[in-house]
This record gives C-alpha cells, structure tokens and sequence, in this order.
C-alpha cells in the first residue's frame, strides 16, 4: 500500500521538486491503512451516538436494576435487555426525531462563532511556535483562558439571574448536541480537506527559506507529514494541511483547546443543574468527578501555550481525527459521568469518597508536575545542575533522567490516567459504560506512548536506547 501512494505524490509532484521536499508523501501508513481509518471512523462515530443512549434519563445499562417485581435482575438478562433497549433509543432518534435537530445545530453554530469572536477581540500574549518545514515560524495569540472563564462566568451569571432554562435546554436535548457536533465537526474537516488543494502562489519553498513570515502571509501550503498520501480517507481522517489558517484563526490551534474543552465545564454545569432540578441536592458523587474535571480543563487553558509542542500541533494535520476528537468525542465521552450522575443520585460512603479525592488529588499532582518539570526543563535557558540531572544527545535536545521524569519515561500519562479513572471511581459501580473513560484513555495514552517512542528512537537513535536503560520503566516504578 505504502509503495503505489508514494509513486503516486512523486508523479503529482513531479514538476516541482521543491514541493516534494517541502511536502514529502506520506509512506508509511498508520492505524492499518485506509481500511483502518475508515472503520475508526464509523466506529467513533458510532461510539459516541451509542454512549448517549446508555447514559441518559433513560439509565438503560445500570448493570443491576430492579424489576417490577422488586427481584434484581442478572447481569448477562439486563445486558441483552440494554442492547435491545438502545436499539429502540436509536432507531427513534434517528427515524422518528431526527437525528438532527436544527436549533440545536444553529446553537452550536452560535456558540462556536462566540469563540471564534473571543479569540480575535480578546488580548493574549502572541507566542512563536516551534520551527516549521520550511524554516519559519507561526504565531499564535494564548487567551483560550481568558475566553474559558468569560464565557462560563456569562453562563453562571445568566443562570442565577434568569434561572437555569438553558442549562436544561442542553442537559434535555443532549443527544442532539451530539450529533450537532459529529456533522459539523465531519463538515469542518471535510471543508479543510477540500481547501488544502487551494492553489498556492507558485512561489518555491526553497526560495523563501528563511523568510519570517512565509507561511502566513506569502501562502507556501506546508502538508501533514502523516497525512498526505494520497488516499482520500487516510488523508481526510488524518489530516492534510498542517496549518489550516483563514482569515488570521488557527483552525487546528483554535479546535484542540477551546470548543471542546469549554463546552465539556458548560455540559458538565449543565448536568449538574440537571442533577439539583432533580433531586433537589448536589451529591458527593457529581461534585468529586466533575470538580477535578473543571480544574483539569481551565489547567490546560491556563497553560494552553504549552499545546504547541504537543504532537498534535507540530506534527498532525486537521483532519477528522482532530476535528472529531476536539470537537465532538471530548463533549460526548468526557462528560459521561456528570451525565450519569444526573439521572442517578449516588452518594458515596464518607471513606470511599476521601479515597476517590485522594486517588484525583495524587494523580493531578503527578500529571501536572511531571509536564511542568519537563516544560521548565526545555525552556530555561540554563541549566542547573543541582536542579537536573540529563544526558546530552547527538540530535542537540538533552533528555532529563532525574525527578519525574527519572522514574518512569511516560510518569506524566500515569498520572493523568489515574485522575481519570478517580472521575469514573466517583459514579459508584452501577454502570459498566462510565468506566468507558478509564478503558479508552488506557488505550489512547497506550497507543500515544508507541508513538512516542517510535518518534523519540527515530530522533535519538542509539542515544534514546541509552536513556531507556537509564529510565527503564513506561509508566509506573519497578513495574512496568
Ligand atoms: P509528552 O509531554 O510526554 O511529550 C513527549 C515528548 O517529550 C517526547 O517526544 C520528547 O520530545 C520529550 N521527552 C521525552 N522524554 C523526555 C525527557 N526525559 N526529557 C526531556 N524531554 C523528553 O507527551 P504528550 O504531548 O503526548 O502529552 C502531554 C500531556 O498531555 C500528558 O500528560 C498526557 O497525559 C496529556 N494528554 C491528554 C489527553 C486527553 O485527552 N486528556 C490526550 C493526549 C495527551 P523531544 O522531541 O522534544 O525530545
């Protein structure tokens, strides 16, 4: 497969060599091919619609629920009741509701647009981004904070003086906000995909090497490394064009931090309004895994310029994985416990609740003292010795060996892991699908650590295997 698409971008290219450098085909495929791609495609898609019929008013899959006759029913019984049960919930939404509703969209559409707005008309400090392909550098404007807590603040304040009407017009049409964020996060893509065959100005990349300023405003369209094949749903899902930039907004920039995350605290509020309205009390159970999630999200606007070192920035295009993931999966996935908790009033037993606040508290600590020591690390211009301990590399970066990051090679995803299962601890044991978090973070951060190494052994060569016998184990001491 990786042959014919390499074939197939040098012959399009042909003419242009410089494009070719500046833009090599993309040869080896991830995620198995298109095949691949296409099915984590329709199986996120599916994913998402299938998890809000499971944790809605509804409470279709509470793994022991009592029958009529007041006996509780078995495991396996209620799970081929709840397949049976979803499967009704779906045909309805999406043959008898719609799948769509057009308000809902039109409201997404408006709250979109607000960021949008915000990140123009709010001040934020212009920092440079890493060195790009072709020698220049990007800036980008950081208020995604700034916008965070302005725009909940308006949702609070407008819920304590006009009441909370519109909290409960998102927790009631709920599902509709999700497929709302499916299309237009599909559409958004697609319009990116398509743009970044937008003819450029035909001026060589080599000729402008070292331009400041190039890429914005002379047009050289740099392409994802990862996901310029060829193919049209390997490069659709990963993304083509590496910058997506209209009108001065960073779309990708723009998409990884704010729509998303900000609409995970406003659903989550929601929920919780949600959870009063019905029960008249706010339990334990929905303040501990909603709080450490509300921190967990203003943490990552607060230091959102630290977004672009991630890999997400520097290295993937705009394509569905990001757009779909940003924008519609972080909503629809990362809010299943508040959803849950809404329609169920759990509330945990005074020790097992220390428990889960310590599990939260340990797990935030780890997460974000480990990103900020490596961040402190590659950003000071001097180093201390007394402060670090490292190795110095042939590829120029040295690799910290001491603190967290002398523990374990990826400390700082074991700690953000175990903050997320404490959020899935919180909802009790009642309901099998909001452990779903815990299971697919495992498997995301798993597959980001293989990656990450893959990326790191390419870079360092025999100086990556000198650090891995020094720091010899992934994520947790003396374990594994
Ligand atoms: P990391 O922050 O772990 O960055 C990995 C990079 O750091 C490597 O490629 C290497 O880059 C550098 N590095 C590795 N080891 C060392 C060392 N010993 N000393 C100095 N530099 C080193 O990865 P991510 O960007 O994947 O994750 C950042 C955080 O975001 C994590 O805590 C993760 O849990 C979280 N996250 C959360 C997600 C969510 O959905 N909630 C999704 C994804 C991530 P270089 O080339 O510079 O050497």
């Amino acid at each position: 497969m990786a042959a014919p698409a390499f074939d197939q971008a040098k012959q399009k290219n042909h003419e242009r060599v410089s494009d070719l450098e500046l833009n090599p085909a993309t040869v080896e495929l991830e995620f198995m091919g298109v095949y691949g791609v296409t099915a984590v495609m329709i199986l996120m898609s599916l994913v998402v619609v299938v998890l809000e019929s499971g944790c809605n008013g509804n409470n279709l899959c509470a793994l022991v629920k009592t029958n009529g006759s007041g006996n509780e029913s078995g495991v396996v019984s209620h799970l081929l009741e709840f397949v049976s049960d979803a499967k009704e919930y779906l045909v309805n939404w999406v043959l008898v509701d719609g799948f769509i509703s057009y308000n809902v969209f039109a409201t997404y559409c408006v709250y979109f647009s607000w960021l949008v707005a915000l990140s123009y008309l709010l001040p934020g400090e212009s920092v440079k981004g890493v060195k790009l392909r072709d020698g220049t550098f990007l800036k980008y404007k950081v208020n995604g904070f700034v916008s965070g807590v302005l725009t909940v603040s308006i949702v609070l304040a407008d819920a304590f003086v006009n009441g909370p009407s519109k909290l409960m017009y998102v927790a009631d049409n709920f599902k509709y906000f999700v497929s709302s964020t499916l299309v237009f996060s599909v559409l958004l893509a697609l319009a990116v995909y398509l743009l970044s065959f937008r003819p450029v100005n035909g001026t060589k990349a080599d000729d402008c090497k070292g331009k400041s300023g190039y890429s914005e405003s002379k047009g050289a369209l740099l392409l994802s490394a990862t996901g310029n094949s060829g193919y049209f749903a390997y490069d659709y899902f990963m993304g083509r064009e590496l910058n997506p930039r209209y009108f001065g907004l960073d779309i990708k920039y723009f998409c990884e931090l704010r729509p998303g995350l900000i609409g995970w605290v406003l659903v989550n509020i929601a929920f919780i309004a949600k959870h009063y309205s019905n029960f008249g009390t706010i339990s334990n159970a929905i303040l501990l895994a909603t709080g450490s999630q509300i921190l967990y999200v203003f943490d990552a606007l607060f230091l959102e310029k630290a977004v672009l070192t991630t890999m997400d920035i520097t290295t993937e295009g705009f394509g569905f994985m990001l757009s779909m993931g940003d924008l519609c999966w972080v909503p629809a996935v990362y809010t299943l416990q508040a959803r849950y908790l809404a329609y169920n009033n759990i509330e945990l037993s005074p020790y097992f609740a220390t428990f889960v606040l310590i599990l939260s508290i340990a797990g935030y600590l780890i997460f974000r003292l480990s990103n900020l020591q490596k961040n402190n690390f590659r950003s000071s211009p001097t180093i201390d010795p007394k402060l670090y301990t490292y190795i110095e590399t042939n590829a120029g970066s040295k690799l910290l060996v001491s603190g967290w990051w002398g523990l374990a090679r990826h400390i700082n995803y074991t700690g953000d892991w175990l903050l997320g299962l404490s959020q899935c601890l919180a909802t009790g044991f009642g309901n099998p699908l909001t452990y779903f978090f815990s299971l697919y973070f495992l498997s995301l951060l798993l597959h980001r650590n293989y990656r990450d190494e893959l990326k790191c052994k390419n870079k360092y060569g025999k100086d990556w295997d000198r650090y891995c016998s020094i720091v010899k184990y992934k994520f947790i001491p003396y374990l594994i």
